[in-house]
Order: C-alpha cells, then sequence, then structure tokens
C-alpha cells in the first residue's frame, strides 16, 4: 500500500530542461510541481474532507446533548440508526479518510516533491559551465541544492497539512453556525478577520527578521567554516584567541537577530490569546444568548464550546505553518539563485562534433576580461601548429590559465575566436570538445571512489590491461599494488579518500597522468604537470610526458627548467598579451621578459615577480 501512494508520481519523469528557468519564486514552484497538479488537487479535495469530518463530530456533539435533553425511552428506539451511523462514521469512515490525507501528504507528495527537486536542481547545476562554479563555492552550491529542495517539500506539506484543511475547518465551522442561527456566526466571522489581520502582521514582520536571522546564521557558519579550512594557519600563527574573538562577534550577531525574530513569536503569542479568548466568550455567550431567548438549544451551547475550545487549540498550529510556510519561501528564494540561475554558456542548437585532423589551434583577437575592465586576456592572437609544444612563461597573473581555460571553453569568450582545425569551438558539441583535450593540472584532486574508478574515468570502456598498462606509463602500478585502504580494499580498488587525501601529491599526479595517457587525446593542456613530483619521480616521469607528447598539439604552462627544455617553442606573456615569442636559445639572446625571468630562476624555478 505505502509503496502504491509513494509511486503515484515519478519525481524522474522526463521534463523539458530550461536554460532560463523561472525567476520568481512562484512560477518557479509552479513549473517544478507540474506534475503534482492531479495529487495537489486530490489531496485538496480529501483535505476538505477531513476538516468536514471534524465539524461533523462537533455536530454529533450538540446531536446527543439534544437528544439526550429529551425523553430518554427515545435515546435507543428512535435514534437507534442514527447512533449505528455515528459508531460507522467515527470508527471506520473518519479514520479513512485522514489515513488518506495522511497517505497522500506524508508518502506521496513528502517523498516525491523533494526528490524531484533535488534531482532537477542537480541536474540543472550540473550543466553549468566550470567557469560558473569557478566562481561560486562548492560548498554553497551543494548546500542549496540539498537545503531548497527540503523547503519546497515544507512549503507543499504545510499548504495541505495545516493551511488547506484549517481553512476548510474554520469555512465549516462558520457553515455550522449559520446553519442554527446566523447570528451564532457573527462572534467566528468577527474572530477570523482580526485573525486574518494578525496573520497578516506576522508574514510583514516574521519574514524579514527571520531572513535576517538566517543570514547572520548563514554568514556565521561560512566564517567558522572558513577557520576550520584553514586550521593549519590559525593554529601555526597562534591565531586562535583572535578567531575566538570574531567568531564571539559573529555569534553574539545571530543571537541578537534570532531575540529579535523570538520577540516577534511571543507578540504573536500575546495577540492570538486574547482572540482567543475574545472568540470563546462571545460564542459561548452568543450560544447562551440565544438559548436564553428560546432560539437555541443546549445542543447549541456544547457544540459552540467544542468549536471554540477546538480552534483555540489549531491557531497556534496554524500560526506556526503560516511563520514556516514563509520561512521556507525564503529559503527557496535564496536558492533559487543557484537551481534557477540561467545556463549562459551552452551548446548551440546546430552544434556539431569536434572532428580532429590535425589538432591545430588557432587564437585570433582573444581579449576577456572576466567580465571586468582588466585582467584576463588582451587582444591575443597565435596558432598552435600541428603537433607543436608550446611553454606558456609569465609573472603570475599574465594570462597563462586563462587561455587554457578558454581554449577548454570554461567561459564564452568576449571578443575574438579560438578555433581547432577550423572549428571554432563556440559552435562544436562542448562534450566532443573536452574528448579531444587531455588536461593534467597543478592541482589535481581524485575523486573519493577506487583507484581504478580515477584512472578510466572518461573512458569507461577501458579494459584492465589497459588500465594497467596507463598505471606503468605514469610511474604509479608499484606504489598502487601496495596500497590498501581502511576497508581493505587493496591496489586498484583502494579508495582514495575524499579528492584523493589519503595520497601524497605526487602519488595524485601519476594517477591524473595515467587517467590523461588512457585517455590519449590530440590535444594536451598541461599546467605545470610536475610540480608535485620529487626529483627522482620527475626524471622518470619526464620521459613519460615525453612519450605523452608524441604526437599531440602540447600546451603546457611552464615554471621549470625541465618542463621548459622539452618544448619547441616558447611563449612569454604579460599583462594578457604575448610580449615574445621563440625558442628558448633565441628569447635569451634576446635578452626580454624571458631571459631576465630565466636569470631570477634559482634551482630549475622561474621565479614569479
Ligand atoms: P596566470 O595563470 O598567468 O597566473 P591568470 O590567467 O590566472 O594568470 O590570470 C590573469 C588575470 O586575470 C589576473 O589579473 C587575474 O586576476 C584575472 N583573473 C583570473 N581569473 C579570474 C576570474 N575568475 N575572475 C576575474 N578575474 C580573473
Amino acid at each position: 500500500m505505502f509503496r502504491f501512494f509513494e509511486n503515484l508520481v515519478d519525481p524522474f519523469s522526463n521534463y523539458q530542461e530550461l536554460d532560463n528557468p523561472p525567476n520568481t519564486v512562484r512560477s518557479f514552484l509552479i513549473s517544478y510541481t507540474k506534475p503534482f497538479l492531479g495529487i495537489f488537487i486530490i489531496t485538496g479535495l480529501v483535505a476538505t474532507l477531513a476538516a468536514a469530518s471534524e465539524i461533523y463530530l462537533i455536530y454529533l456533539l450538540g446531536w446527543i446533548i439534544d437528544i439526550v435533553s429529551g425523553d430518554p425511552e427515545d435515546v435507543f428506539t428512535k435514534f437507534s440508526n442514527n447512533f449505528i451511523w455515528a459508531v460507522v462514521f467515527i470508527l471506520i469512515l473518519r479514520p479513512l479518510i485522514f489515513a488518506l490525507d495522511v497517505l497522500l501528504i506524508n508518502n506521496t507528495l513528502m517523498v516525491n516533491v523533494a526528490t524531484l527537486f533535488r534531482w532537477r536542481g542537480h541536474k540543472h547545476v550540473l550543466r553549468q559551465s566550470i567557469g560558473w562554479f569557478e566562481n561560486d563555492f562548492a560548498g554553497r552550491i551543494a548546500n542549496r541544492v540539498m537545503q531548497t529542495p527540503r523547503s519546497a517539500g515544507e512549503v507543499v506539506f504545510q499548504v495541505f497539512d495545516a493551511l488547506g484543511y484549517s481553512l476548510a475547518y474554520i469555512f465549516g465551522g462558520l457553515l455550522l453556525l449559520s446553519s442554527v442561527d446566523f447570528r451564532l456566526m457573527l462572534p467566528m466571522a468577527i474572530w477570523f478577520l482580526l485573525y486574518l489581520v494578525l496573520i497578516a502582521w506576522v508574514i510583514r514582520n516574521i519574514s524579514p527578521a527571520s531572513k535576517a536571522s538566517s543570514d547572520a546564521r548563514s554568514s556565521l557558519n561560512g566564517q567558522i567554516v572558513d577557520t576550520y579550512t584553514n586550521i593549519h594557519s590559525v593554529k601555526l600563527f597562534a591565531y586562535q584567541n583572535q578567531e575566538l574573538g570574531n567568531a564571539k562577534l559573529a555569534i553574539e550577531k545571530t543571537r541578537q537577530t534570532f531575540a529579535r525574530e523570538m520577540r516577534l513569536y511571543t507578540i504573536m503569542d500575546f495577540g492570538m490569546n486574547i482572540l482567543n479568548g475574545l472568540l470563546t466568550t462571545s460564542l459561548i455567550g452568543m450560544s447562551l444568548y440565544l438559548w436564553y431567548i428560546g432560539e437555541a438549544t443546549a445542543g447549541t451551547i456544547a457544540a459552540a464550546a467544542a468549536l471554540a475550545i477546538r480552534l483555540n487549540a489549531m491557531t497556534g498550529w496554524i500560526m506556526w505553518a503560516i511563520s514556516s510556510f514563509f520561512r521556507e519561501l525564503g529559503v527557496i528564494e535564496e536558492g533559487m539563485g543557484t537551481l534557477a540561475d540561467p545556463i549562459t554558456l551552452r551548446d548551440q542548437e546546430s552544434a556539431k562534433n569536434l572532428k580532429i585532423t590535425n589538432a591545430r589551434i588557432e587564437v585570433k583577437s582573444l581579449s576577456h576580461h572576466y567580465g571586468l575592465k582588466k585582467g584576463g586576456l588582451n587582444k591575443l592572437s597565435v596558432t598552435f601548429r600541428e603537433n607543436e609544444k608550446v611553454g606558456l612563461v609569465g609573472r603570475s597573473g599574465a594570462g597563462k590559465s586563462t587561455l587554457l581555460k578558454l581554449i577548454l571553453r570554461f567561459y564564452d569568450v568576449e571578443a575574438g575566436a579560438i578555433s581547432i582545425d577550423s572549428q571554432d569551438i563556440s559552435k562544436i558539441t562542448q562534450d566532443s570538445l573536452h574528448e579531444n583535450i587531455g588536461v593534467v593540472q597543478q592541482d589535481s584532486s581524485l575523486l573519493h571512489r577506487s583507484i581504478r574508478e580515477n584512472i578510466c574515468y572518461g573512458k569507461s570502456d577501458a579494459t584492465e590491461n589497459q588500465i594497467i598498462a596507463a598505471a606503468k606509463k605514469a610511474h604509479a602500478h608499484d606504489f598502487i599494488l601496495n596500497l590498501q585502504d581502511e576497508s581493505g580494499r587493496k591496489g586498484y580498488d583502494a579508495h582514495v579518500g575524499e579528492r584523493g587525501i589519503k595520497l601524497s601529491g605526487g602519488q595524485r599526479q601519476r594517477i591524473t597522468l595515467a587517467r590523461v595517457i588512457l585517455k590519449n587525446a590530440p590535444i594536451l593542456l598541461l599546467d605545470e604537470a610536475t610540480s608535485a613530483l620529487d626529483s627522482e619521480i620527475e626524471n622518470q616521469i619526464q620521459d613519460t610526458l615525453k612519450n605523452m607528447m608524441n604526437g599531440k598539439t602540447v600546451i603546457a604552462i611552464a615554471h621549470r627548467l625541465s618542463t621548459i627544455a622539452q618544448m619547441d617553442r616558447i611563449l612569454v606573456l604579460d599583462n594578457g598579451k604575448i610580449v615574445e615569442d621563440g625558442d628558448h636559445q633565441s628569447l635569451l639572446s634576446k635578452e626580454g621578459l624571458y631571459s631576465e625571468l630565466w636569470h631570477h630562476q634559482s634551482g630549475g624555478f622561474l621565479k614569479s615577480k
């Protein structure tokens, strides 16, 4: 039975992925919850039925009081059928209605709404470019992908569990009272209006207050995470007390904003209790009056009292539901900054796959300043010919990484163009571009999976022999065989720990090299590939790199003599421009920036001034 309700909606069903998702909370929620429309309608109806059955209970109470005030003989003779019906209703029908209500809300909606948001949110985020990820914190993105769906589930829950149900209940109550005498309805109608005013006040004040307190919490969270992440610096610079001082300020700010929020809740509680007191006295008073002038029965007084007491209990719940509803809407609004951020870098509709013939890369008047006025690259033109091994040299901030990132299309270029074998990279599919480029980065982190999976990442059909051959070429095979993780998995099956933290920098580097060797792409981009290796391993790896580069077009950011020595041509970048272009000897004899950098070098490194 549970499975039936859990499977009423498929959260993974197909849908049209949008590059520009709706940008208001309302349209965002409507667009994502479309698959639930049918269930929403049914749940709304069932919640109304549930509320009606509660009102009916109160009606039954009044009815019993009325008949027991009559002739006792009649109670079990004249009304026996009514009693049987009442018992059937209370024991069977009412529990069934409530069971259906709770199954739809808990098992269909709660389970699937958050799942659908999470799945679609994650899918959307994964479509974003690397540049987009570079401009945000992975932690914050992940937090929003996890948090926003939970809040969406909560919003839907509150709408159907508390708000829909209680509205139906209040209208049912008004109807019940007016069916006896419309004068009886007046106190409740006035109470309802005043209650709405209180709710409006709460909404207006609690939303900003809870946003302020949630902002304070987020920044406190950021500050604490930052301290833990940089614990090395904190300890080594003996900065613990200063950090504590800063944290205390942030914790105090969180306390103050939270205190302000809680004051509002307390005022809200006062207001509610006063209104509830008014409702109880006026409703019972009015029914007593009507009874006194002979226009209402004892049953009416009992029903009115029961209704007032029940509403008393419900109002706190409704207020809580409303404030939580608006709080969660706030979380969704914040999360939309990530989950509904337009996808700006995408494949053109007519995008074809890149076809490599020579792996010749042409860069024409390329400018890219990351949306700013300076930095990045400035009108840079260069051609990387077939099979050419080119080293990029320059001070830090010269634009070397930017050039590599743009060739990989992490960002769309602001001006100019890059083409590979005469195909503009903005007009081919991103997947085919990345399939044809092997990248070795300086800070190579691994996925928290087995060594084998890490090596054949991107080439899942690789055979065991190919994997081992690649690992051998990267001088990784021997140390891999000696690995064992804490679960006892050994060798290629051993897991590497988050971001590969359990391996040394050199070991991680060699595994990423094996991955790139296995990928065997015609273009290679190296960001000082050997930086994490000790000199003995580096010597061995140099041969591997040489072999790897064979027959490929290679662009390498180089700081070290050993890397530069292997290059056919060196480009010297400065301020986003190429200032020198030639081989090692000719550049040295020019006595320009290259020779200056060169003479500053010590121990095989180029100093970055
Ligand atoms: P290099 O790799 O030569 O050290 P980069 O290509 O990383 O230099 O940086 C070149 C210039 O572009 C620098 O001035 C840097 O501040 C700027 N830059 C790099 N990345 C970004 C970014 N994501 N947003 C804004 N500016 C950036």
